[in-house]
């Protein structure tokens, strides 16, 4: 895999036939607090040295991937419009600083349907981000939950289940990795002997988890099924030598996982 472009808001490459680009919506705060051990215990009061605080607060990058096949733009995850803190809703410039055109995108498809990652459909003032969308994927197990937000009403019909296992188009498939949330979903891009894994919210807080893979996220819908989850796709991701793209990874989140004792390191490309 190897960096065609970037930008401050983007990063591009070029993975066998296709190209993905990581597209930043911003950041987003949160207190150390929301770290947790096994047996839902705080983790903050004894943070490794590593761990980055700013303003005593973890920084969590928010980004979205788009795939394009010289057919069609797939984008994994919309980022957050005006939905929850003004940190996010860089979406829009990101998209056109790596020349992709909202009206190229016509299939979305998302890992869970968790704020940050589901209002990218509707623009801050009202008009559809995507106004070519023609097919809108959300994880089986989320369809409630993503009919429940009001503010993507219009979009409420349209959705589809998406369930493990299923491809989009030829060279993307979605796999389960269920705990962070109810349905939450990987996807899986290969070509040409290469593979990426976009894997959503695997990883929270990159300069703990890949460490302490064990330690898990307040926000995690299921505390023991997300930590099962992480050690799963983490050893798969480093014994296949998959890429891997994350949500919350530092800005682009791009790069490759290996074993480390009985941890993973994570070797930004
Ligand atoms: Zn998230």
């Amino acid at each position: 895999m190897q960096r065609i472009s970037s930008g401050d808001l983007h990063a591009c490459y070029k993975i066998g036939a296709l190209s993905i680009s990581s597209l930043r919506d911003g950041y987003v705060d949160m207190p150390p607090t929301r770290l947790r051990q096994p047996g839902n215990k705080v983790f903050a009061d004894n943070l490794p040295r590593q761990v980055r605080l700013v303003d005593g607060n973890l920084r969590l990058s928010v980004n979205a991937f788009a795939i394009d096949d010289a057919s069609d733009i797939t984008l994994i995850d919309t980022g957050t419009s005006n939905a929850w803190h003004p940190t996010m809703g860089s979406l829009p410039q990101a998209l056109r600083e790596a020349n992709i055109a909202a009206d190229g995108v016509r299939t979305i498809a998302f890992t869970h349907t968790h704020l940050d990652h589901i209002h990218g459909l509707i623009l801050p003032d009202g008009q559809d981000a995507f106004p070519q969308l023609s097919r809108l994927l959300v994880p089986k197990e989320e369809l409630d939950m993503f009919r429940g937000e009001a503010r993507l009403q219009r979009f409420h019909e349209r959705a589809e289940a998406l369930v493990a296992g299923q491809r989009i188009g030829a060279n993307i498939e979605a796999v389960a990795a269920h705990g962070h949330e109810v349905g939450h979903t990987c996807f899986r891009i290969t070509s040409e002997g290469e593979t990426v894994l976009v894997w959503g919210d695997i990883v929270h807080v990159p300069s703990i988890q890949f460490e302490h893979p064990e330690i898990t996220w307040e926000f995690d819908a299921d505390q023991e099924q997300a930590r099962e989850s992480r050690l799963r796709i983490m050893a798969w991701t480093a014994d296949n030598k998959y890429y891997i793209a994350g949500a919350h990874l530092d800005s682009p989140g791009v790069g490759r996982i290996r074993r480390s004792g009985a941890a993973f390191q994570f070797d930004p490309l």
